[in-house]
């Protein structure tokens, strides 16, 4: 992408995966993403963490920015010479004003480019198990906007042409319209038997449908409860959902799972929670900084040749220090004489991305286990050299220097408290959003307590589950109550820990008796 250039690409309904690959590759090197609520926020991952993220869009209580105003952002940046990707949800310029923002982009002289996007007019019918066309059923599709009072005398939809253009109407905008929408389609004469359905949310954990005919979508519809974004489908083909209703919602379906993992964490936990059918919100309650003076690690790396052994506690250790070694030109062959330890698969993993392969993994990445198994191998009077985090437990080092080695502990990285707005995640959890808090560490529970201060007592109103007994405990010392903790120590484990946890009792009880 070159600079100055802005992209309006279609961010895709909503599920991650329906984002094109040009789509993401724009994303990979833009500047600056303007974004907004239809566009899922999993998407932002693609774009580097250096990007600066501009929300637009509409959130509980805040006003969205003027189109005016997004236009005039868009056309700014452009001519600043960055390169922008304005993400909007669905395809660009189906109802998404993307039209509008090309033509402020040209009348500017600003070069862009128009990545088309997985419409949910389209999508969420087909996630519904619809299929807005079918041979047999309807061979023309309409989309209409819903957002104009149908009854109004000037209303730019025609609908007594509408009504009968095509074999099956989708309506996007309308579910805060749906009775007038249905009573005007059958006043021109459609079938009030005629099937119908509404997706709300289609594609994403949150997705739910109703299905009634015509004259009772409407109601159906709002005895469900169901709000925007939504669709209404209006066609024989909706029939079809009988039998091809496919979407199946996982065992974690509509839940709303806090993660407070680094954001460059994240996403591997949030991946797996939303292909459960969860929703992740992420919360990133540390982040990961590569240190300010790498003089003393860059000496240890200097000396690697000593070591008996390097022992890794991160995937992010591992990265830190080849950080470093690219920074010193050198690479793997560093390690040369040293044994590794991966304190666990994700740092065996790191490892392996990087052509080593851990000497031995733990099968317990507690802190007891670890020096039990080099109590078993012999340490004594070996070298050790032990890269971490600022923050790590000293324990590690302490017990092994116990069993007679000599340990040399190196700071490489920092995680410093993420400076996220405590704020909005205090509103979440007093409105009820939030169903499951997960940690990963302890520095998290530590962090996300902190930023939360006095209100850290709306925590009980979530269930939590911590990855090990170690983050647990530190939840416990700090006043929160702790739901689950997971057998094995890692994403994968903590995900299983949630499961289980839902498994056994899908709602919250509340045993504190505080309120919920
Ligand atoms: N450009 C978008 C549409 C923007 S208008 C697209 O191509 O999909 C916003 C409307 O789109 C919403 O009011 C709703 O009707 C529909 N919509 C967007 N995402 C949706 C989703 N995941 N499920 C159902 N409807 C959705």
């Amino acid at each position: 992408m070159a600079k100055g250039m802005v992209a309006l690409v279609g961010a895709g309904p909503g599920h991650p995966g329906l984002l094109t690959l040009r789509g993401a590759e724009l994303l990979a090197q833009a500047d600056v993403v303007v974004y907004d609520r239809l566009a899922a926020p999993e998407l932002l991952a693609h774009a580097p963490a250096s990007a600066e993220r501009i929300f637009v869009g509409k959130v509980a209580g805040r006003h969205a920015m003027s189109q005016e105003a997004i236009n005039a952002l868009l056309v700014r940046s452009g001519l600043e010479g960055k390169r922008v990707v304005r993400l909007k949800g669905g395809d660009p310029f189906v109802f998404g004003r993307g039209g509008e923002e090309a033509l402020a982009l040209a009348a500017a002289g600003v070069p862009f480019e128009v990545v088309p996007g997985v419409t949910s007019a389209i999508a969420a019918p087909a996630f519904a198990g619809i299929p807005v066309t079918h041979r047999e059923l309807a061979s023309s599709v309409a989309i209409i906007t819903g957002h104009e009072d149908p009854t109004k005398p000037a209303s730019a939809v025609d609908w007594a042409r509408l009504a009968h253009a095509a074999d099956t109407l989708v309506i996007l905008m309308g579910v805060e319209r749906l009775a007038e929408l249905a009573n005007e389609l059958v006043r021109q004469g459609r079938s009030p038997e005629h099937p119908a359905a509404v997706v709300e949310w289609g594609t994403t954990p949150r997705q739910r449908v109703v299905t009634a005919s015509l004259a009772e979508i409407a109601a159906a519809a709002q005895a469900a409860g169901l709000a925007p974004p939504a669709v209404l489908v209006v066609g024989e083909v909706v029939r079809l959902r009988e039998q091809l209703d496919w979407f199946r919602r996982g065992p974690l379906a509509g839940l709303r799972v806090l993660v407070t993992r680094a954001r460059d964490q994240a996403s591997h936990l949030s991946r797996l929670l939303a292909e459960r059918g969860a929703i992740p919100i992420e919360f990133p309650a540390i982040e990961i900084r590569w240190l300010e003076d790498p003089a003393p690690l860059d000496q240890a790396i200097a000396q690697l040749a000593r070591y008996d052994w390097v022992i890794l506690t991160s995937a992010n250790g591992v990265a830190a220090l080849f950080q470093r070694l690219d920074a010193l030109a050198l690479d793997a062959r560093a390690f040369h004489h040293a044994r590794l330890c991966a304190i666990g698969p994700a740092t065996a993993a790191a490892l392996a991305a990087r052509g080593l392969r851990a000497d031995w993994v733990p099968r317990d990445y507690l802190t007891a286990a670890i020096v039990a198994g080099f109590a078993e191998r012999g340490v004594a009077g070996q070298r050790l050299l032990l890269p971490r985090a600022d923050i790590a437990d000293p324990n590690l080092a302490l017990g092994l220097r116990q069993l007679g080695a000599e340990v040399d502990e190196v700071t490489a990285y920092h995680t410093v408290p993420a400076t996220e707005d405590a704020a909005t995640l205090a509103e979440l959890l007093e409105e009820g959003q939030l169903d499951i808090a997960t940690f990963a560490s302890s520095s998290t529970v530590r962090n996300l307590c902190a930023a939360l201060g006095p209100r850290q007592a709306l925590l009980d109103r979530v269930r939590t589950v911590c990855i090990g007994p170690v983050t647990a405990q530190a939840a416990r010392e700090l006043g929160v109550h702790v739901d689950a903790v997971a057998d094995v120590h890692t994403v994968d484990g903590l995900v299983e820990a949630v499961e289980r946890l839902v498994a056994a009792a899908p709602q919250r009880v509340c045993t504190t008796g505080s309120s919920v």
